[in-house]
C-alpha cells in the first residue's frame, strides 16, 4: 500500500542550496513537460537517514530522454545519452552530475543484453531494485515538490534498520544483490531482515553466486573496499558463508581476520609511499594464500587479474618466513633488499599484513622509504667510461653493491666506496 508523507521539509534542511535550487528547477521541467519527475534511491534513503549524498538519480514517468533534452537546454548543461536505456546524464561546468532515466520495469546489468525496455511507472521502476530502502521516490513537480512515495514499507525497515528485497526472487534474477545486503547491512549497521535472510541463503545453496561473472562480483567487492570499515562486511560475508561461494578455497580463520584487519590499517601509509596500490588485489593476495596453481589460474582470468599476480604471490610466499624474521630482528637494509628489492605496493602490503608488533612495522616502513628515497648519482657508464670496467654483468653487480651499501649508509661517498668495491672484487 503506497504511502505519502510530506518530507520538504528535511528537503530544505538537510539539501544544501544549491541542489535543492536545482532539484526545484526539475521539478517545474516537470510541470512544462507535464510529466512526474522523482528523485529516487540512495540520495531518498541518505536524505531521510540524515546523511550526505549528492547523487542524484532523477526518474521520469515518459520519455525521460526526451525530459533530459529539455532540461540540459535550460540549465546550460552537457547532455550525454544513453539511447538504449532510455537514460542520459547532465553534466554542469563545475564536474556535478546527475543521472535522468525513463520509468521501466526490468533490472538490467550487462548493456549488451538489452532488450526493449517499456516506459513504465514510477512504483514499477522502483519494484525493481535491491532493497526497500533503496526503493523510495520523492515527487520534484512543483505542485508535489518533497512529497514522499513510499510503496513498499521503505520507511518502516529504514526506521528499523532492515534490509528486506522486494520479493521472493530478487537474489535468484541478480545474486549480485548478495553482496550488496552486506554491503549495505553494514554500512548502516542494520540487519538483513529474516525471510530475506532465508531467501538469501537458498539463493547461495541453488549455487547461483557461482553463475555470476568474475567481473560483476569484484565491482561488488570493490565497492566493500570503498566502504569505510570494509573488514566488517568481509567477515559477514565469510559468516553467511557467501565468502565461500566466491572462493571456495579461502578458509577464513581468525589468523586471516587479523591478516586483513592489518591490511586495511596498513592501508593509509601505503599509499602514501606508492601513490596507487589496488586494494581488490591486495584483498585477493590474502584471501588466495597457498592456492594451488591451477586454480590460482582460475581465479585469476575470472576476475581479469593480470597473470603476474600468480607469480608474486608465489614469490612472496616463499620468502615471507626468512623475512619476517628479518624484519623482526632488524637486520641491514641491504640484506632484507637482496630479498624483496623494491616491492609492487601489493606485495609491500601483503608483507605488512603478516606484522603485528609496532616496532617491526617501522623498521619495514623504514625500509621502505629508504628504498624509494635512495638513488646513485654515479651511473653504469661512469663504470665503463671512467673505470675502464666494461662487462656489462660486472657492471650491473658493482652498481648494485655500491646501491647497497647507500642503502645501509646513505652519506657514503659513492666514488670513493666504488674504488673499494673494485679493489675487492680483483
Ligand atoms: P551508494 O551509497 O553505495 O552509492 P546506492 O544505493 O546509490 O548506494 P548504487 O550502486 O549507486 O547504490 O545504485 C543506485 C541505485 O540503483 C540503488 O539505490 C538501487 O536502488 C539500484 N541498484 C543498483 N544496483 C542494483 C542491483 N544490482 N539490483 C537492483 N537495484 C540496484
Amino acid at each position: 500500500t503506497l504511502k505519502f508523507e510530506d518530507v520538504k521539509h528535511l528537503m530544505v534542511d538537510r539539501i544544501p542550496s544549491r541542489i535543492l535550487n536545482l532539484l526545484r528547477l526539475i521539478g517545474s521541467y516537470g510541470e512544462d513537460k507535464k510529466m512526474p519527475v522523482y528523485v529516487v534511491g540512495g540520495f531518498v534513503r541518505d536524505l531521510l537517514l540524515g546523511l550526505e549524498n549528492y547523487d542524484i538519480d532523477i526518474v521520469v514517468e515518459g520519455n525521460g530522454l526526451e525530459f533530459a533534452k529539455y532540461a540540459s537546454k535550460q540549465l546550460g548543461a552537457k547532455m550525454v545519452e544513453h539511447e538504449k536505456f532510455l537514460t542520459a546524464s547532465l553534466f554542469f561546468k563545475d564536474g556535478f552530475r546527475i543521472d535522468i532515466a525513463t520509468a521501466r520495469t526490468e533490472y538490467y546489468e550487462k548493456p549488451a543484453d538489452l532488450p526493449q525496455v517499456d516506459i513504465s511507472t514510477i512504483k514499477k521502476d522502483l519494484y525493481r531494485r535491491d532493497f526497500t530502502i533503496n526503493a523510495m521516490a520523492i515527487k520534484l513537480n512543483t505542485k508535489e515538490f518533497g512529497l514522499l512515495y513510499d510503496f513498499f514499507d521503505s520507511r518502516k525497515d529504514l526506521k528499523e534498520g532492515l534490509i528486506r528485497v522486494l520479493h521472493k526472487l530478487s537474489f535468484v534474477e541478480d545474486p549480485t544483490r548478495i553482496i550488496r545486503a552486506v554491503r549495505f547491512e553494514q554500512r548502516f549497521g542494520f540487519k538483513i531482515e529474516e525471510e530475506t535472510l532465508r531467501i538469501l541463503h537458498e539463493t547461495l545453496n541453488g549455487g547461483f553466486l557461482e553463475k555470476v561473472s568474475g567481473q560483476r562480483i569484484r565491482q561488488e567487492l570493490e565497492k566493500i573496499l570503498g566502504e569505510r570499515e570494509p573488514l566488517n562486511a568481509i567477515k559477514r560475508l565469510a559468516q553467511l558463508k557467501i565468502l565461500k561461494h566466491i572462493f571456495p578455497k579461502t578458509y577464513f580463520t581468525s589468523v586471516m581476520e587479523k591478516k586483513l584487519e592489518n591490511l586495511f590499517n596498513n592501508l593509509r601509509i601505503i599509499r602514501e609511499l606508492y601513490k596507487k596500490v589496488n586494494i581488490f588485489y591486495s584483498l585477493l593476495r590474502i584471501l588466495l594464500e597457498y592456492y594451488d596453481i591451477d586454480t590460482l589460474k582460475q581465479v585469476i582470468k575470472k576476475y581479469g587479474i593480470p597473470k603476474k599476480f600468480i607469480d608474486e604471490i608465489k614469490a612472496t610466499e616463499t620468502r615471507l618466513p626468512p623475512l619476517l624474521n628479518m624484519i623482526k630482528y632488524k637486520i641491514r637494509f641491504s640484506d632484507i633488499y637482496k630479498v624483496i628489492g623494491k616491492p609492487s605496493a601489493e606485495t609491500a602490503a601483503h608483507i605488512m599484513s603478516y606484522i603485528d608488533e609496532e616496532d617491526s612495522k617501522e623498521y619495514f616502513v623504514e625500509y621502505l622509504k629508504r628504498v624509494f628515497s635512495t638513488k646513485l648519482s654515479i651511473s653504469g657508464n661512469y663504470l665503463k667510461e671512467k673505470m675502464n670496467v666494461k662487462n656489462s654483468v660486472e657492471i650491473g653487480k658493482v652498481m648494485n653493491e655500491l646501491y647497497c651499501r647507500k642503502l645501509d649508509n646513505p652519506s657514503i661517498n659513492e666514488e670513493g666506496e666504488l674504488k673499494k668495491i673494485l679493489e675487492d672484487e680483483t
